[in-house]
């Protein structure tokens, strides 16, 4: 094979990545990566020059905690990762980097160089972050060819598995899913509707700071709790003994999915410390955690206007669906028995994989495109003043779950007479508050027309694309005056420092 027709999928996930490709049969492959497993966790150790990702870096959890980048995934759109490492600050999308090139490398071995890529993000990913992942890959020395979204990626690998999607991913009868993705950092619900070769998102919905992390939280809350009464010290004081009593604590959530009860054993300052918990102990500890995803599931229903019978499935995919809790739930509260025949963290890679197969096909000519039809999972708004309150508010011009493209438009109205500029300020999110919304953007009007009198009409208009590109139009009512503005957006990385951070990443050894 040449290099142009090879194109993998990967799955960038929180806690753990998978790369997968399409056998020459078109069956999806999960590679294997150098230490031998189908799954890489997404964690990295600053050691010296070299940067270390995956398991090593995990087990390093324990003894060099400072140095360790985990969950870099939950960081992005920010400018720096939240701690510095080795006594330097990285933006979260370099770290993203270098476990692409650590997950390109170890692929490549087993089936020559590739560069084209399809990379999925969670559905609820915002432009921002969308633009840092294209831009993780770009440092990574890949080519981006497609930025889908996981829910989609992982009905598009059950639906060719199950037979229900042929292998272009087109289907005859509509079909309707909940795809539930509970991995280790994140929670996503997407409510979706594939009908013929139209993948169309109705709803999503999610919580950025939910995932089994959160269980194994639990777990160790629980045994420091029992230390501190039993020896009076806490565990979790010292970062390197919270590290390694985590790693304990996750093996043994691992150990009650499919047992009663795991023991946990670990030594602390010279003792050993033993201690039995049972899968009902657990399930209690962490009853409000399965509460919350339930709770933003119903919401998504909801919000997609369906009942629980008008869906046609419910999908389980992430690594923390595993736990027999979860489908129990859903099972209870939906009365349908939720779906998880293909390995629930392999899922997304495989469906990106098929979907990078189809990319290659569509450009030979060989077949037609699906199409993936998205809606937006956070509101868009300029923040005006509240004629009342004279505070600053969001006035929401694009509301969340809207199909996209779209265009839309809003009107304000100017503070003050003969006002000379007005300052387009774009949030992202659902408050009122813009304090509590994401910053995008902003744009401002000059050379207005003169002596325009208080509250003369603005009409500020979003055209938001499919892939996420947002363009704003601003236009004094009545004038000729407009402004077009293509968002530039506050964190993204300049040309110039993602060309810097490129070079940086491949000379450093991985
Ligand atoms: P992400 O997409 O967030 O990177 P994954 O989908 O790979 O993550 O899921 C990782 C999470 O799944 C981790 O929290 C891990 O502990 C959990 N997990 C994996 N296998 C099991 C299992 N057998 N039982 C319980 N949790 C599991
Ligand atoms: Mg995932």
């Amino acid at each position: 094979m040449t290099e142009s027709e090879l194109a993998v999928g990967i799955d960038l996930g929180t806690t753990y990545s998978a790369v997968a490709f399409l056998d020459n049969s078109g069956r999806p492959q999960t590679l294997i990566n150098a230490e031998g497993d189908k799954l890489t966790p997404s964690t990295m150790l600053f050691d010296g020059q070299s940067v270390i990702v995956g398991k090593e870096a995990v087990k390093a959890l324990g003894t060099d905690y400072e140095n360790i980048a985990d969950l870099p995934k939950r960081d992005l759109g920010e400018r720096a990762y939240h701690k510095p490492l080795g006594g330097r600050q990285y933006p979260p999308e370099a770290l993203q980097a270098w476990i692409l090139k650590k997950l390109r490398r170890d692929a490549e071995r087993q089936i020559g160089t590739f560069t084209k890529a399809v990379i999925t993000v969670p559905a609820y990913f915002d432009e921002v972050r969308r633009k840092a992942t294209m831009d993780a890959g770009y440092m990574a020395g890949l080519e981006v060819i497609d930025i889908i979204n996981e829910p989609t990626a992982a009905a598009i690998a059950f639906g060719v598995q199950q037979g229900f999607l042929n292998e272009k991913g087109t289907t005859e009868t509509k079909r309707r899913i909940l795809v539930y993705d509970l991995g280790g950092g994140t929670f996503d619900v997407t409510v979706m509707e594939i009908e013929g070769d139209q993948y169309r998102a109705i709803a999503t919905d999610g919580d950025m700071r939910l995932g089994g992390h959160d269980w194994d939280q639990r777990l160790v809350d629980y045994i420091a709790e029992d230390i501190i009464r039993t020896d009076g010290f806490d565990p979790r004081d010292d970062p390197n003994v919270a590290g390694k009593l985590w790693r304990e604590c996750e093996d043994a959530k691992r150990t009650l999915t499919v047992r009663e009860k795991a023991n946990i054993s670990i030594e602390l300052n010279g003792k050993l410390f033993k201690i039995e918990v049972t899968r009902e102990k657990f399930e209690t500890l962490s009853r409000d955690l399965l509460d919350r995803t339930i709770f933003t599931t119903k919401q998504a229903v909801q919000q997609a206007q369906l009942t629980w019978d008008e869906l046609d499935m419910i999908l389980l995919v992430g690594g923390s669906t595993r736990m027999p809790s979860i489908s129990a739930e859903l099972l209870r509260v939906s009365g349908k028995q939720p779906q998880q025949s293909i390995s629930p963290d392999e899922a997304v890679a495989h469906g990106a994989a098929i979907r990078a197969g189809l990319i290659l096909a569509n450009k030979r000519g060989k077949t037609t495109e699906i199409t993936i039809k998205n809606v937006n999972s956070h509101s868009l708004g300029v923040v005006g003043i509240d004629s009342k309150t004279k505070r600053p508010r969001n006035g929401i011009v694009i509301p969340r779950n809207t199909p996209l493209p779209v265009v839309a438009k809003r009107l304000f109205l100017t503070n003050k007479p003969n006002q000379q500029s007005i300052l387009v300020q774009i949030v992202e999110g659902e408050s009122n508050n813009p304090d509590d919304c994401s910053q995008i953007g902003k744009c401002t009007v000059a050379k207005m027309p003169a002596n325009l009198p208080a509250k003369t009409p603005i009409e500020v208009r979003f055209k938001y694309e499919e892939n996420g590109r947002l363009t704003v139009t601003v236009q004094v009512r009545g004038s000729n005056n407009r402004l077009k503005h293509e968002l530039k957006r506050e964190n993204s990385l300049t040309l110039e420092q993602l060309q810097g951070w490129k070079e940086f990443i491949e000379q450093s050894s991985v």
